[in-house]
């Protein structure tokens, strides 16, 4: 068995869940008292924030880099990095490690095509939602991305960072966001793209008008199946 790398704490709230759904991958897959073997960099959050909220990602890929160097001398065979928006300095800290990165837009990607889906609607931070070095993954499988509105974006973001990042759920907000994913279906996307690894705690498929595609759990059932690949 490979052993997988995670990059977390972006935030914790998330890290446990991918912890949590790639061990049960692996004893479903394997049974008995299987587990998978980890090694955990979980990074103080806060720091990350500053750097993106004052714009200085080139300090935020410096910092993630030391720590998923840390995870390759730790052993890690492959990387992943537990939060859609750090993918932005995803390049960067490849170009440090010797291990590959399992990128997360790319996962999506895989899953979208497996389920027909070219139109797909876009939920995460407005980093992710905004600009281009996640959807560019996507519009280059061929897959069409939908954006909610100026104000929607506005919503999201915010509820991703004062509330789920800290835990909290409130039934508002997750009528807030089913209003936005019926919205994106009007504008023709047949399946919405949980695009930041909190926004499962508060959506779960039940909730959602259309198909959900979150990417904690395809993240971290990728890495169980490479894990188990000669
Ligand atoms: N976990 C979130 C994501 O998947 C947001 C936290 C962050 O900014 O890294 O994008």
């Amino acid at each position: 068995m490979k052993t997988i790398g995670l990059l977390g704490g972006m935030s914790w709230e998330s890290t446990v869940t991918y912890y949590q759904i790639i061990n049960e991958e692996i004893k479903k897959r394997l049974g008995g008292l299987h587990s998978a073997k980890i090694a955990l960099y979980s990074v103080e959050f806060d720091e990350i924030e500053r750097c993106q909220s004052s714009g200085d990602w080139d300090k935020s890929g410096q910092i993630l880099g030391r720590a998923a160097q840390g995870l390759e001398s730790a052993g890690a065979d492959f990387l992943l990095i537990c939060t859609n928006t750090m993918h932005k300095v995803a390049p960067q800290i490849a170009s440090i490690l010797h291990i590959p990165i399992v990128h997360i837009a790319a996962a999506t990607a895989d899953e979208l095509e497996k389920h027909h889906i070219c139109k797909v609607g876009l939920l995460g931070t407005k980093y992710t939602m905004t600009e281009t070095f996640y959807k560019q993954v996507l519009i280059d499988r061929g897959i069409d991305v939908v954006i909610p509105p100026a104000e929607d974006i506005e919503v999201v973001n915010d509820v991703i960072f004062h509330e789920l990042c800290l835990g909290e759920i409130k039934d508002d907000s997750r009528r807030a966001f089913q209003k936005i994913i019926d919205s994106l279906a009007q504008q023709g996307a047949q399946g919405v793209i949980l695009g930041c690894t909190e926004i499962g705690l508060l959506i779960r498929p039940a909730d959602s008008s259309l198909p959900v595609f979150d990417t904690t759990l395809i993240h971290a059932k990728r890495a169980a199946e490479l894990a188990l690949e000669d």
